[in-house]
């Protein structure tokens, strides 16, 4: 369905862009792909001739906005503040009503929307069968098929027990400190791939004094939906999760994906703010003002309690997530957590804060292009010699699992949490 809203918000960025090209200096897709219109300027050009009707969605028009990581580099460096990530939201709603969208990328995104019952219930039943299609790898399992060109790329292990079949009691703090409880946001990847990023965030909070909520009605925050132009299936998922989240009363609510922060942060309220939905709009708000991430959280609200620090020293560096970092500039704090552990050794990677090349779903578009944004983060990881990857971002994470599989790289790849919990653990 397209989106009246959407579609004229976008066109009044289009009309802001200058062409200065400030833009296409920071693009980690340009230098990839090289004509202009693959500049983001170029992108918001072709979106908004596009979207005025003013030129037809062509196939080459349609592939060429389907290039972009929505990784918000540029919007974060954009003199006139031109929203990419929204443009790009509107014009591809407008090439999915005009040349469709592919069935399997719909089943799976309605599914992440409104089924995530169903796929707790096949995860389940397809857990002990990954072997089938993946051998296992370090830190995932790599595809057997060259499907899309991805032979070889490592992908997540599906976990029978999604987090949140964990949880039932909400209480479940050792050592609750009056009036310090936050509601925790799990989003896909930690629930049904990564549950121990979850279970290490909970611990850590709860180390600290802090109770932890976990609202049970949550589900998909919605980024992949409108990454992908499909609001009809993000807005019920956001709808739903503002209810959900909003149900518990809790002084933040934390997040420990990158992606689903900046969805609870902005995106949510963006949309609803287009789609002229007052009520939930300013449900929206409060749940944006509520919103932090982990690192932010635990750095900015908590005396933290000194870890006693990890078992074996380790050399780490630090990649920062295109959404944490980029428009919500969080970066200090990541960093301030990491300087605290005992025993950790933070070494800086050059261009910390270039792309992964993940862009979620636009890695299973475009598999081969991301792995050659991917090759220059981790020749910059191989150069640093640490041991361990620590990012915010789960997707990132997996991105990087599997150009440092590809390349041979040892190591391992954690989110911050993570690393943070062990060293409380001692572990
Ligand atoms: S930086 Fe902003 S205004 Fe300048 S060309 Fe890029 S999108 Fe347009
Ligand atoms: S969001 Fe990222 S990939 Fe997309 S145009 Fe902007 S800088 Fe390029």
């Amino acid at each position: 369905m397209l989106h009246h809203g959407l579609t004229q918000q976008a066109l009044w960025y289009a009309q802001k862009c200058n062409s200065c090209g400030f833009c296409r200096a920071v693009c980690p897709l340009l230098e990839e792909i090289g004509p202009e219109s693959a500049a983001p300027r170029g992108r918001v050009f072709l979106a908004g001739e596009i979207l005025a009707g003013r030129m037809a969605v062509t196939p080459a028009v349609a592939a060429r906005l389907g290039q972009c990581l929505v990784c918000r580099h540029c919007l974060a460096i954009c003199p006139t503040g031109v929203r990419v990530d929204l443009v790009m939201m509107a014009a591809r709603a407008l090439i999915k009503e005009t040349v469709g969208a592919e069935r399997l990328k719909v089943i799976i995104l309605k599914s992440l929307a409104s089924r995530w019952q169903l796929i707790s219930a096949i995860a389940a039943l397809v857990a002990p069968l990954q072997g089938i299609v993946g051998r296992r790898v370090e830190g995932g399992q790599a595809l057997r098929l060259n499907w899309r060109g991805m032979a070889g790329r490592t992908l997540p292990v599906l976990k029978a027990q999604p987090f949140l079949k964990n949880y039932r009691s909400h209480n479940r703090a050792h050592t609750p400190k009056a009036g310090r409880r936050v509601a925790f946001f799990a989003g896909c990847f930690v629930n049904f791939v990564d549950p121990e990023i979850g279970y290490a965030t909970v611990r850590v909070l709860e180390e600290n004094g802090i109770e932890v909520v976990i609202p049970q009605g949550q589900t998909c925050c919605g980024t992949p939906m409108l990454a992908a132009g499909q609001l009809d299936l993000a807005l019920p998922a956001i709808r739903k999760n503002i209810d959900a989240l909003l149900a518990v009363e809790a002084e933040a609510i934390v997040t420990s994906c990158a992606s689903c922060g900046t969805s609870l942060k902005e995106w949510w309220g963006d949309v609803l703010a287009v789609e002229d939905d007052a009520v939930y709009l300013a449900r929206a708000r409060e749940v944006a003002r509520k919103t932090c991430d982990i690192s932010e959280f635990l750095a900015e609200r908590v005396e933290l309690k000194p870890p006693p620090g990890l078992k074996t020293p380790l050399k780490a560096t630090y990649h920062d997530p295109c959404h944490l970092a980029q428009g919500r500039n969080i970066r200090s704090q990541p960093r301030a957590l990491l300087s605290k552990i005992p025993g950790l050794n933070l070494v800086e990677m050059a261009g910390a804060d270039d792309c992964c090349g993940c862009g979620g779903f636009f890695s299973y578009d475009e598999y081969p292009l991301t792995r050659r944004v991917n090759e220059k983060k981790i020749k910059n990881i191989a150069a640093t010699g640490a041991e361990v990857v620590l990012s915010g971002c789960p997707g990132c994470n997996l991105q990087i699992r599997d150009g440092m599989n590809r390349f041979q790289i040892p190591g391992e790849v954690w989110h911050t949490v993570q690393i943070l919990d062990r060293a409380y653990r001692g572990v």
